[in-house]
Order: structure tokens, then sequence, then C-alpha cells
């Protein structure tokens, strides 16, 4: 068993927390103020390989796996989580015909699974798929989409069956600037907020028949695997951000006096600090472990869960403990600490609620 990273995952470690604070860490608090989506940042990581590094070396990605992808979003994640998640919801599944495009950051891609009556219970979904002699056509709305308005490119779920409820699904890729398909309301939100979160419209958008992603009818079973991988990229997304308000609480109670001392001296702090750093790294075995696991091709379901659950859980954890190390100062934006409590929530909300997670490994712990 080897806890290690390789000396070429550690390379990357590295250059992407170089890339980190010296592209994004000067930038985060301008972003965030202007809900301003970092679009030069991501084609620089795109530049880099980061955008795809899970996509195989033919069509231009890293062809790396998810040990490398969890490190990346982890590292960028420790500066921003709006950039985690731009390029956690970038990596989703895509067609061959874009991947290179999306690989190198030329184009951005989204997924849109949930819907505005159905999101938890995704299956419940209402944007319907017609097939008629040109293509498909599709009408409903998608909602709270990341990348949506920037999304060169987006893999939407639709009912191409009723009657079959959750067999009945299809998963299709939409090209921006398809007629009929528009980005509608650009959601306000309490954090994440240089990510882009937004509505996508369809109203008799006519698509080619090639645009059905996989086979017809398999939409629920696709979006389910893309869950697996997604809910590892949200535990990186997770593990990033508990690291970040962490190292900022230790940072700053080294720092801070009272009492004739720094409060890193009273075991009140140093108990925060102990619990943050031993849970963080919980969360990290977790979270490699399901990522090393996909990279053998072994099922994760039940282990992205896991580690979705737990490491979202903590982060929440860390970033409350962070703001209450840092005191006032905890609730001022000129140090990090509040926006890290701000962004942070999102982690127990999205590709599954940490509800929704509970119930996934309650169903796999029953199953036999
Ligand atoms: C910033 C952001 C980015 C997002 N990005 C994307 C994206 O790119 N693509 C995409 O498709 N979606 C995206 N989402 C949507 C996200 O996945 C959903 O918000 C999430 O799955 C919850 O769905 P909901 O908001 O409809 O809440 P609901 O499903 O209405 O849940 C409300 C509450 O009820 C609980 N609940 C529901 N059902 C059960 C149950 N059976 N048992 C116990 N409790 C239950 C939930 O846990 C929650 O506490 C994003 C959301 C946000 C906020």
């Amino acid at each position: 068993m080897d806890f290690q990273l390789n000396d070429e995952q550690l390379q990357l470690k590295k250059s992407v927390r170089e890339f980190a604070e010296r592209e994004i860490a000067p930038n985060v608090m301008k972003w965030d103020e202007a809900g301003e989506f970092p679009l030069s940042t991501i084609q620089e990581l795109g530049k880099l390989g980061l955008m795809g590094i899970v996509f195989p070396q033919e069509y231009g990605g890293a062809g790396m796996g998810y040990v490398e992808y969890v490190t990346a979003i982890e590292e960028l994640s420790r500066v921003d989580g709006s950039v985690g998640i731009i390029v956690a919801a970038h990596t989703e599944a895509q067609k061959k015909k874009y991947l290179s495009k999306l690989a190198s950051g030329e184009y951005i891609g989204a997924w849109g699974l949930t819907e505005p009556s159905s999101g938890s219970d995704a299956g419940s979904a209402r944007m319907s798929a017609r097939k008629t002699k040109n293509g498909w056509l599709l009408n409903g709305n998608k909602t709270f989409c990341t990348n949506g308005h920037y999304a060169d490119v987006a893999v939407v779920i639709a009912v191409t069956d009723r009657a079959a409820h959750t067999h009945g699904l299809s998963a299709f890729i939409v090209e921006k600037g398809t007629q009929g398909f528009r980005p509608g309301k650009k959601e306000n939100k309490l954090g994440l907020r240089a990510s882009d979160t937004a509505e996508l419209i369809f109203e008799d958008c006519l698509i080619p028949a090639e645009n059905l992603l996989g086979r017809e009818n398999d939409g629920f079973i696709d979006a389910m695997q893309v869950l697996d991988g997604g809910r590892i990229s949200i535990a990186a997304l997770s593990l990033g951000m508990a690291e970040g308000a962490y190292e900022a609480a230790l940072k700053y109670s080294k720092q801070r006096r009272q009492f004739g001392k720094a409060i890193s001296e009273f075991q009140a702090i140093q108990w925060k600090l102990a619990d943050m750093a031993t849970e963080i790294e919980a969360a990290k075995l977790l979270t490699f472990r399901a990522a090393a696991m996909k990279d053998s091709g072994m099922k994760t379901t039940l282990e992205s869960s896991m580690a979705k659950l737990y490491a979202s859980e903590v982060a929440v954890r860390c970033a409350n403990e962070g703001v209450q190390i840092h005191g006032g100062y905890g609730f001022i934006k000129d140090y990090p600490a509040e926006k890290f409590y701000r962004d942070v929530k999102l982690c127990t909300i999205g590709e599954g609620t940490s509800e929704i997670q509970r119930l996934v490994i309650a169903r796999q712990l029953l199953k036999d």
C-alpha cells in the first residue's frame, strides 16, 4: 500500500500550486466581488494541459488518471474554489469530436442534469427529446449549470421515453449557437462567485441525430457513471478548500496575539487545528482511494459517495473553524477565511446533497 504520490505526480502538484499562487491568488477577491468568470485563466490552464487531464492523449488530452485530476483540482481549490469547480464541471462526459478543443481549453464544457423541478430526484427530468427525420428536437430547461454561459458544448439529459421513467432518459450534446438553445438566468450566488451557474433553455432546438451520446435511453445510467467520477472531483474541490481554510487559520493563529501570547498557544485553538488537520488527512485518504480505484478500472459508486460526503462535510467544518480562529477578522474580506466559508457550502449540495450521498451509500451497503 503506497500512500505517496510518485515523482511525476509531485511535479504536477508543484506546478499547479505555483500557477495558482502566481496567476489566481492575486485576483481571487476581484473575481469574487465582481462575479467575474476568469476566462483567460481557464484558457491558460488549457495550454498547460489541465483542462483535459483525464482525456486520452490521441484527443489532445494529458492521458493521466484520476489521481492526477484530484491533485490538480485540490491545488486549484486551495486557492480558489471557483476555478476548481469550473475545471471539475468541464471534464465531464463529452464526445470524441470535441475532446481536443476541450482539452486545450479552446472550448469550455458544461453538464446539465438538474431542472427547476428535479434536483435530487434527477430521474424525474422533464426536458424532452423527440426523434424527427432531421435529428432530435429538444424542449425544456436545465438549471444551475456550471459554466452555462461560457460553454461551447453542453451535455444534457432529456426524456426520450416518458413511460420508461429512468430507463427513458438519454444524453445529448448541444453546441453553443444552435438555434433554439440559449443560456438563461445567471445565478447570483453566496459563494464560488467567479464560477458561472446558469439556466439552459431549449425551445424547439434541433440537433443532428449523431449528437445522441451513448445509447438511446441509457442517459440515466450514463449520468450515474458521470456522477461516480464527478463526486470524486467535488471531494477534491472540498479537500482543496479545506486545506486553504486550514492553512490560513494556522498562519493567522501564529501571528495574532492576545493576553500577551500567540493565540496558537491556547489549547482551545490547538485542538481546533488538530481536528482540522486530522479530518483533512482522513478526507484525503478517502478521496485518493476513490481516485486510485477509478484509475484501476474498479466501480467506485460507494467509494466516490463516501469521499464526497466526508470531504465536503470536513470542508464545511474547517471553513467554519477557520472563521472562528480569525475572530472578527474572519468576518472581514481582508482575510481569506470568509470566502472559504461562503464557497465550501456548495460542496455538500452539488453532485448530490449529503442526504443523497448517505442514501447512495446505504443502498450500496444493503445491496446483497
Ligand atoms: C453552484 C451550483 C452549481 C451546480 N452545478 C450543476 C451542474 O453543473 N449541473 C447540474 O446538473 N446541476 C448542478 N447543480 C445542481 C445541484 O446538483 C442540485 O442543486 C442538487 O443536486 C440538489 O438539487 P435541488 O437543488 O433541486 O435540491 P432538492 O433536491 O430540492 O433538495 C432539497 C433538500 O431536500 C433533501 N432531499 C431531497 N430528496 C431527499 C431524499 N430522498 N431523502 C432525504 N433528503 C432529500 C436534499 O438533500 C436537500 O436538503 C449545481 C448547483 C449549484 C448550487
